[in-house]
């Protein structure tokens, strides 16, 4: 079996390390933390202890394939050899200035990143919800100063099932009855339409609307794709209307859908792109706000900031990001590789598979509920050696590094099939 076969080059784990030393068994691991952390995650009993480009590696050192990727987060793997380059190099060097003062790292970052998504400007933060939070504050001065919008009047057009973050804000927004139980007061502003009916939306648009905000794919909602022609009708929309089209393209973004942006399979341009997740390499938080001059000029100084925006570890990382994606490489291994898990993937509907969504190298499967929960999906997946995560119930999404190698990709379907196969609804065979 791959996995087993993997385990050897990881030998030297636990050998010199206090974790492993102190923390020897994935079950004391695991309760240690429960005991010390806030329950906000019901995680898989999986305790990482090493990782290399599409594997990991737990304490006891069986090894899994890592086809959640952090939802996306390690588009490029775990440990990239020329990402970890570009934070060796900048640990010997600067890590943390504040935006009081310049650092060397912050000008070629934004210049190269503004490059690589056609734009002017960058505005660095850290977290994704930060950068949509940035994308909604610089939406909604530049609605009553540019667009003339009467003070506090803005409304910004979101999707149902959206998923953009965690703050009090964000979920104010959410359609998620989970993500928003508790946390009110809600912050007003927000007009909800449905994902995919363009219709809608242009009934939705007011002369106060000041953005409209999306994920060209829908991820944590299930890898949801809108109908084709979609965005482009969001950008017109847009245009007619004088709002600005916010693509939060964290997940989506930088190479999983098979192009830069997922924007592009549809030759859209919106105003604004919000990145984050694989921005940092799988090292570092890092996100973006990317637009025009015209847009980003709204903020001026003091109106907006973070401590750790903009850092030269982060923006040495990001730049090194950014330079393996102007070579098109992990573009065009997410097509290739997206297609031969489409061609696995689609001959399982109809055996344990009810819906098969793929952009890229990026898969949302909903499992027939007849037979197991998404859950139990992951559990027999991960004592296989795959490791995915559900969404909703019955969703599954797989999105690997996208360094894994085809044959990879093959034997994670073939543990899908047996999962399937030997899933407790359907009797033993
Ligand atoms: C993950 C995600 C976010 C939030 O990013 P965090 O770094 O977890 O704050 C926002 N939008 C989308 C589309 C995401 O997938």
């Amino acid at each position: 079996m791959v996995a087993a076969v993997r385990v050897s080059r990881w030998r030297h784990v636990g050998e010199d390390g206090w974790m492993q030393q102190t923390l020897a068994s994935n079950a004391s691991c695991i309760e240690l933390a429960e005991s010390v952390t806030a329950h906000n995650y019901r995680p898989l009993p999986i305790v990482v202890a090493q990782a290399e480009g599409a594997w990991v590696t737990d304490v006891e050192g069986r090894r899994y394939l890592d086809a959640l990727a952090a939802y996306s987060a390690l588009n490029f793997g775990h440990r990239h050899p020329v990402l970890l380059d570009a934070a060796r190099g900048q640990l010997e060097r600067a890590t943390l200035t504040s935006r009081a003062f310049y650092n060397d790292q912050l000008g070629p970052f934004c210049r190269d990143l503004a490059a690589l998504a056609g734009m002017d400007r960058v505005l660095p933060m850290n977290t994704g919800a930060e950068a949509v939070e940035s994308a909604i504050k610089v939406a909604r001065r530049w609605g009553y100063e540019v667009k003339g919008v009467p003070d506090g009047r803005a409304e910004i057009v979101v999707a149902e099932h959206n998923f953009h973050g965690r703050t009090t804000t964000l979920v104010s927004f959410s359609t998620d009855p989970v993500a928003r139980r508790g946390f009110g007061p809600y912050t007003p502003g927000f007009t909800l339409v449905p994902f995919g009916d363009a219709g809608a939306l242009r009934a939705a648009v007011t002369p106060s609307t000041v953005a409209v905000l999306l994920e060209p794919v829908q991820g944590e909602a299930g890898v949801i794709l809108p109908p084709a022609g979609y965005l482009a009708d969001v950008r017109q929309v847009c245009t007619e209307s004088g709002a600005l089209f916010i693509a939060d393209e964290i997940q989506s973004g930088l190479a999983r859908t098979g192009a830069t942006f997922a924007c592009d399979l549809e030759d859209v341009t919106p105003d604004v792109y919000v990145l984050g997740k694989a921005l940092g390499g799988g090292i570092v938080p890092l996100s973006a706000v990317v637009s025009r001059d015209d847009v980003l000029a709204v903020l001026t100084p003091g109106s907006h900031g973070s401590t750790f925006g903009g850092n030269p570890l982060a923006a040495a990382v990001g730049r090194a990001v950014v330079r393996l994606l102007e070579t098109g490489e992990y573009q065009q291994r997410a097509r290739e590789l997206g297609e031969r898990l489409r061609a696995r993937l689609d001959p399982l509907l109809g055996r344990g598979l009810t819906a098969v969504r793929t952009r890229g190298l990026w898969a949302g499967v909903d499992i027939d509920s007849e037979i197991m929960t998404g859950r139990e999906a992951c559990e027999a997946l991960a004592a296989c050696g795959v490791l995915a995560k559900e969404t909703h119930g019955s969703t599954l999404r797989f999105a690997p590094p996208l360094v894994i190698e085809p044959e990879e990709v093959d034997w994670m379907v073939d543990q899908l099939e047996a999962v399937l196969a030997h899933a407790p609804g359907r009797g033993t065979p």
